[in-house]
């Protein structure tokens, strides 16, 4: 595929980071934007080993000039922004009743702001230039709800709703928005959640045993569709939210 430059938010690790080895494996040049500065970085170095081009940029999501500043590097070091995956996210697992709104802000902020913000910085470029793919990483609690997950699911939901907004006013300009929604899957954020929380470890277990294929995902399985969506083979696809998820959810 063309060198098209991509960036991929909370790119450091877990699903963001197979999302860049899958992009980076498309021939992309990809920026990993993670908090996670050298682990980050570290990750942008494996895939130029691999014989990528690639840069690890500091990026906050929830800070819009640290979101500027990330921009700028990566146009800066690898070119225009035409691939963005808003995947940075973050929860714990908490009853709605035993939630505040300090919690709340911050789930809000992180999953639905940030990715608010990083739109807002590579939108217009992609529309001028006449070419983009967005891709936003929703969840499948933000399309049926998932328990103690409550601010988590709306927030979510928020994401994949502003997608297809998006989608349809950029759609003349070649840019498609379109929301990949995992299921859980086996990384360091859904590990945290198990662990943190009584019953956490009961609950995956149950979730193994929901999901018709029996396993819960991989980082990778996400990564495949993410690649799909942001390829130039996916140009007629715009505002849809794809659960992967073994079909845990359906329709
Ligand atoms: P991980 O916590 O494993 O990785 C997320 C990465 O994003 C981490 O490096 C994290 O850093 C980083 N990050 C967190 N906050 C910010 C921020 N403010 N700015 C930039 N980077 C940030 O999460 P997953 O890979 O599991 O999740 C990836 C996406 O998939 C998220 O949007 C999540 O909501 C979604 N998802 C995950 C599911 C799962 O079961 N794993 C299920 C459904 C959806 P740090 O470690 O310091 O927080």
């Amino acid at each position: 595929m063309a060198e098209r430059t991509a960036m991929v938010t909370g790119g450091a690790r877990g699903i963001g980071r197979a999302i860049a080895t899958a992009l980076a494996a498309d021939g992309r040049a990809v920026a990993v934007a993670d908090v996670l500065v050298k682990e980050a970085v570290e990750a942008a170095r494996e895939l130029e080993r691999a014989g990528g081009r690639a840069v690890g940029v500091a990026a906050d999501v929830t800070d819009r000039a640290s979101v500027e500043e990330a921009v700028s590097r990566t146009e800066a070091e690898l070119g225009p922004i035409e691939i963005l995956v808003n995947n940075a996210g973050w929860d714990e697992l908490r009853p709605f009743l035993e939630t505040d709104e300090p919690f709340w802000d911050r789930v809000i902020d992180v999953n639905y702001k940030g990715c608010l913000r990083t739109t807002r910085a590579v939108l217009p470029g992609m529309a001028e230039r006449g070419w983009g793919r967005v891709v936003n990483i929703g969840s499948d609690a933000g399309r049926v709800g998932s328990s103690l997950e409550s601010v988590y699911s709306g927030a979510k939901g928020a994401v994949i709703a502003f997608t297809k907004t998006i989608a349809r006013e950029v759609a003349r300009q070649g840019v498609t928005a379109n929301a990949v929604c995992p299921g859980p899957t086996r990384t360091g954020l859904l590990e945290g959640m198990a662990t943190s929380e009584a019953g956490g470890q009961r609950l995956i277990e149950s979730l193994s045993r929901a999901v018709p294929m029996r396993r819960l995902g991989a980082p990778e399985d996400v990564a495949s569709a993410v690649a799909f969506l942001a390829s130039e083979r996916a140009g007629f696809i715009t505002g849809q939210t794809l659960s992967v998820s073994g079909g845990l959810t359906m329709a």
